[in-house]
């Protein structure tokens, strides 16, 4: 009996030693979701715009950023594990060279249109043609992959919504020809992506993925 006493003892020991790894991994997980938390919310919340179930009418209106009464397939939404994983960002498919319209009024501050490489793979990322546009609530919109020598815009100018600002491509960290838009609002003094209202043929909306949408 004792004997048995004493390998039960030894295995209970040995348990109780292997059990830090139980203590451990919570621990890990509890962290990770504390890091990942703001973004899950902020990626709840999205889909619950993009369905209508949280309804909001006070929020800016943009233009989607193509030509009136052209459609471009929105093949990458908000907050997907693709490449959007920590971005409220959009990708538009468009053929090279689409024109890029401004989806609202604002200042050009920040351009670059010298590359001419791009790919699928994170070390591209470097090579992206881009302009950025501030609106005048400070909040600021980025149009990427335009085009060598596609920005149509000079820094400082003063842009209207639906103006041409650039040509479309895929330099940068970009697989295919698609135009990533993105929205970013300071909030205490850091910058985050926040998706945003767009009129649409179908209305105003908060844009799904896999769907065209149309400028009307
Ligand atoms: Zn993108």
């Amino acid at each position: 009996m004792t004997f048995f006493k004493g390998v039960f003892y030894k295995d209970f020991i040995s348990r109780v030693k292997n059990s830090r790894l139980y203590f451990v991994s919570p621990f890990v997980f509890i962290v990770a979701c504390s890091l990942s938390r703001s973004h899950d919310s902020q990626a709840i919340q999205a889909r619950l715009l993009q369905k209508g179930k949280i309804k909001e009418d006070t929020s800016w209106v943009y233009s989607l950023p193509y030509e009136k009464g052209t459609s471009h397939l929105l093949v990458q939404g908000y907050f997907s594990s693709l490449s959007h994983k920590n971005r409220a960002a959009l990708d538009f498919k468009m053929k090279r060279g689409t024109k890029i319209l401004a989806a609202r009024d604002g200042i050009v501050i920040r351009l670059e249109e010298r590359n001419n490489k791009g790919g699928g793979n994170r070390k591209f990322r470097q090579y992206a043609n881009l302009v950025v546009i501030e609106h005048n609530d400070g909040t600021k919109a980025g149009y990427w992959h335009l085009q060598q020598n596609g920005v149509l815009v000079n820094l400082g100018d003063t842009v209207k919504q639906g103006q041409v600002i650039a040509l479309s491509g895929k330099t940068g960290y970009s697989a295919f020809p698609h135009l990533h838009f993105l929205v970013w609002t300071n909030k205490n003094n850091s910058w985050q992506q926040v998706p945003t209202r767009f009129m649409t043929l179908k209305g105003l909306r908060y844009l799904r993925p896999f769907r065209w949408w149309r400028n009307p």
